[in-house]
């Protein structure tokens, strides 16, 4: 049987709520001069069909390590995958036939990145790039490829698409070149989109009006989407749910409003604290005391526990595992896991 038939077929086969994308317990070091930097540390998400996962996180959280883990892109050496397994559609990616392997991460998940300009090849016409896949996957001659192309430029709502598809990567807006990317993304008909900061690069209103796009495209094939963010305020509206990461872990994730409204980890309160708020014009912010550790010296116990300002003694020295959080009757409060001692307390004001 073809790889294509054993791993999920097309777009049809996009149900919401299939099972896409389950990374459990990764690790990865990378293994430097000055020691082995552990920048990932046991995570775990999953994302279905349909969902949008945000995965938010200072900088230096391991975000975007666990993706190019995900995709295949880790730089290695230094980097290496210590532990853990990565399914797609219940099949390790770690371990499947590289045939197999090369086939879902160059066509069943696709990724998008900060900064196109780099990603695109300045010498060559956006719609050869964007016409090229079809030329090397489907086949296609080169007028269909031109075609295709401009069809995946309306789609991004690129004005004048048929007019523009010779144009080079710098004739176009910052903008404009991130629909690009994300035209480039949808050209196989991915299950899955993982965005590596989308939006960083570009100005504000720009931001909303590319995250919308990629939400309406998600929703309109029922893709899975994961969404890199150090940027709560981007995602908000468009996320499903969120998953907190710091030093290389994940310390929380839940429903974003059961997020926003109850925060169940004092790392999560303090980036909810550090927002600009509306309803509360002229209020100071309150940023989080200290940096992040550095992943060489995570500290014992808990990562996070220098910078807590509800710190307590088991916080230094005893780990505290994710772990499904669950209301007074011991039943569990539906996507929510805390890596908290005191998520009790926490999330209790
Ligand atoms: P972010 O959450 O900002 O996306 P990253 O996942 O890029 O963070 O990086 C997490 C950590 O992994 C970095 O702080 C660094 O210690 C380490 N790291 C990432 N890439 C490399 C590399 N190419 N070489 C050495 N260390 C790296
Ligand atoms: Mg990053």
């Amino acid at each position: 049987m073809d790889v294509v038939e054993v791993i999920g077929g097309g777009r049809e086969n996009l149900v919401p709520g299939t099972p896409l994308l389950e990374v459990d317990d990764l690790h990865v070091e990378f293994r430097t001069r000055d020691g082995v930097a552990r920048a990932v540390n046991g995570v775990s998400y999953s994302v279905s069909a349909g969902e949008t996962l945000a995965v938010l996180g200072e900088s230096g959280s391991g975000k975007s390590v666990t993706a190019q883990a995900i995709m295949g892109i880790l730089d290695t050496p230094p980097g290496r995958i210590t532990g853990g397994r990565i399914l797609y559609r219940g099949e390790d990616l770690l371990t499947m036939g590289s045939r197999a392997r090369r086939f879902v991460r160059g066509q069943k998940i696709a990724m998008i990145f900060q900064d196109a300009l780099s990603s695109l090849n300045p010498v060559l016409s956006v719609g050869f790039q964007l016409g090229e896949m079809f030329q090397v996957h489907r086949g296609a001659s080169r007028k269909e490829a031109r075609e295709r192309a401009i069809e995946l430029m309306d789609r991004v709502r690129i004005p004048a698409a048929r007019q523009r598809v010779g144009d080079y990567p710098h004739q176009f807006s910052g903008g404009m070149r991130q629909r690009i990317m994300i035209a480039m993304a949808l050209s196989m008909e991915p299950d899955l989109i993982i965005a590596d900061e989308p939006t960083t690069a570009l100005d504000v209103t720009v931001q909303a009006q590319v995250m919308d796009l990629l939400a309406e495209l998600q929703h309109e094939f029922h893709m899975g989407l994961i969404l890199i963010t150090h940027d709560l305020g981007v995602v908000a509206d468009v996320a499903d749910t969120i998953a907190v990461m710091y030093a290389g872990r994940i310390v929380e994730t839940a429903p974003v409003r059961d997020l926003y409204a109850r925060p169940a980890h004092p790392y999560t309160r303090g980036l909810l604290d550090s927002i600009p708020r509306l309803d509360q014009k002229g209020q100071n912010l309150h940023a989080i005391k200290g940096l992040p550790p550095s992943l060489l010296q995570i500290p014992q116990g808990c990562a996070f526990n220098p910078r807590c300002d509800r710190v307590q003694d088991r916080c230094l020295s005893e780990l505290p595992p994710l772990v499904p959080m669950v209301d007074a009757e011991g039943a569990e409060l539906p996507g929510r896991r805390s890596a908290c001692h005191f998520w009790r307390e926490t999330l209790h004001g």
